[in-house]
């Protein structure tokens, strides 16, 4: 049967998140017709749910700005911290995304979007060569009223317009005056906002609402809600359509240009998560992305690589059947803690990047026992983001997850680690907090570290003698941001075989694909960045095809 129009667009985009929305601000910039379905019963993806960071080395941001910056360094910096550990993250393809963030941000600018850098936030090894402060971006706070009924599909949005800045000084809001006058301006922000009739949300809320009002908004791109795709249409060997599920029945939608896989990684499918990984998937990400896309792609040949990997990062134990409980990020760089073992020993860096935390702890002791310990002085002194989650500290305790005692001894006791072997890594990472060297791990020698750290501890803002009680125990567990294995593309995003050639009609972007990134995580807003980049450069091959 022929095509109707209804059935024909020049772009198909499946999923929506970022790499799907650049994909389609891409084709209306090129004037293409374009379609969105996405398989779950809300818009957004991981993105929405997200921090909402680009990390756009070069940016035209930091050129506006004076911030220095240049195309050698980014290319210096990232082929020192990913070096070439496969296709997906050939110098050439580092080279495309950085030749093409000028792109993403214009286009997106011309569109409406409104972005804001983050200055202070380090790359996540600034001390290697290239490596700088600054090189991230974020959506500006977003009034979601101006969704319309876009606004009640939205996946994840918490209405409150936290910034990226705000997140680091907020956890010492308590400890330093900085603290808590960032605690107040966010305070009267949100009250602002109240009063002036807006719904101002901030980071990956504010992005995909950025995104949505640019396209869905402004430009009536149709997206399809509970549709997935089950898979491909072929002519030959070009992939010419995709079929959906919508409202139970089978539909075929095809393409003129292109179809685009932005449907996010397999994070929460379990069976591939034990197939590929081997672990237990405790992720923070999107209950719909389960890789079926990746999937199809493989049936037409399509080559994969790291789906052994993920966007790994030390999470709390969940203590329901749901997802972890809170992704760690800056608790960790903060003085008087540490994450031991089951056998009460310290065995990383615990400030280290949330990937290399993740690599650290499977690599140890995949799917062993963790805790995070903290001492009186943290107990006090820091605002945990986790604990005002309703619940989560009461249930983690319930479960046997969180453990408070008066000393190091009692502690051991409750979790279940040697006393002998806790009372001496407790001596032995004070004796570091007294001279400022961690001489085990390196805590707080990096700018990176020391960013979430506490300035008013000296000589190490990370690092705090842990003699005081009362102590807290927090299992973790080895939790993810999402996986970042997937098919392998090309510059500009087209998927190849396993022997290099291109499946003429199919583009992935995001976490559908091997990340440029390889095993690694450059600097905050690893994923979302080349997701928005090679999107758009997807969707600018197609209007040439
Ligand atoms: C709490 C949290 C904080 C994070 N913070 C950051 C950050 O600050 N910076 C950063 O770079 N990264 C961050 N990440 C990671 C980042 O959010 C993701 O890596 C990124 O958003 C992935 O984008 P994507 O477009 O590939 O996929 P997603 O945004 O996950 O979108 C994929 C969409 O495809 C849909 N889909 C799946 N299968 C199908 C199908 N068969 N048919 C149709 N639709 C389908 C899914 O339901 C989903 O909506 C964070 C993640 C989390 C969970």
């Amino acid at each position: 049967m022929p095509a109707t129009q209804n059935d024909r667009y020049d772009v198909i985009v499946v999923g929506s998140g970022a790499a799907a929305f650049s994909t389609v601000l891409g084709a209306v910039d090129e004037g293409l017709s374009v379609i969105m379905v996405e398989s779950t019963e809300q818009w957004g993806g991981n993105t929405s749910m997200s921090g909402g960071g680009l990390w756009l080395p070069n940016n035209p941001l930091m050129k506006r700005e004076g911030a220095a910056d240049s195309r050698e360094e980014a290319l210096q910096y990232m082929l020192k911290t990913i070096g070439e550990p496969g296709p997906a993250s050939s110098q050439e393809r580092i080279e495309a995304y950085i030749d093409s963030i000028e792109d993403f941000v214009i286009t997106a600018e011309r569109h409406g979007m409104e972005f804001m850098r983050d200055p202070d936030y380090p790359d996540y090894y600034p001390e290697l060569p290239g490596g700088k402060i600054g090189r991230a971006i974020e959506g500006m706070n977003f009034d979601v009223k101006k969704l319309g009924e876009w606004k009640d599909t939205q996946r994840g949005v918490v209405p409150i317009p936290v910034r990226t800045n705000d997140v680091w000084l907020l956890g010492r809001a308590w400890s330093t005056p900085a603290g808590f006058i960032r605690g107040a301006q966010f305070v009267f922000r949100t009250i602002g906002g109240l009063v002036r009739g807006k719904t101002l949300v901030g980071l990956g809320g504010a992005l995909a609402a950025h995104f949505a009002n640019a396209t869905l908004v402004k430009k009536n791109v149709p997206l399809l809600l509970n549709t997935p795709a089950i898979g491909l249409e072929t002519e030959g060997d070009r992939v010419v359509g995709v079929r959906v599920k919508e409202n139970g029945r089978e539909r075929v939608i095809y393409a003129n240009k292109g179809v685009m896989l932005g449907a996010g990684g397999f994070e929460s499918n379990q069976e591939w998560r034990k197939k590929y990984q081997n672990v237990t998937g405790y992720t923070s990400g999107n209950p719909g992305n389960l890789g079926r896309p990746i999937e199809f792609a493989q049936e037409l040949g399509a080559a994969v690589d790291y789906m052994d990997d993920a966007w790994w990062g030390g999470s709390l134990a969940p203590f329901d059947d749901g997802p972890a409980g809170g992704f760690l990020v800056g608790e960790r760089a903060l003085p008087y803690m540490m994450i031991v073992d089951g056998q009460g020993k310290r065995f990383a860096n615990e400030a280290e990047s949330y990937i290399d935390l993740g690599h650290h702890m499977n690599d140890h002791d995949r799917g062993g026992d963790f805790w995070m310990i903290t001492s009186g002085p943290y107990n006090k002194r820091y605002f945990r983001t986790f604990s005002i989650q309703p619940g989560l500290m009461k249930g983690m305790a319930e479960k046997g997850l969180k453990h408070s005692a008066k000393n190091i001894d009692e502690l051991a006791g409750k979790i279940g680690v040697p006393a002998a072997n806790l009372r001496e890594t407790v001596d032995r990472i004070s004796g570091f907090a007294r001279t400022g060297i961690d001489q085990d791990f390196h805590k707080g020698d990096s700018a990176y570290d020391r960013y979430y750290g506490d300035p008013t501890v000296r000589p190490n803002p990370c690092l705090g003698p842990m003699d005081k009680g009362p102590y807290n125990a927090y299992k973790i567990v080895a939790g993810d941001l999402g996986t970042k294995g997937g098919l392998v593309t090309d510059v500009d995003s087209r998927v190849l075989r396993e022997d290099g050639t291109v499946i003429e009609g199919l583009y992935a972007a995001g976490n559908t694909t091997a990340t440029v990134m390889g095993h690694t995580y450059p600097g905050p807003g690893s994923t979302i960045g080349p997701a928005s980049v090679f999107g758009l450069r997807g969707a600018r091959h197609m209007a040439k095809s």
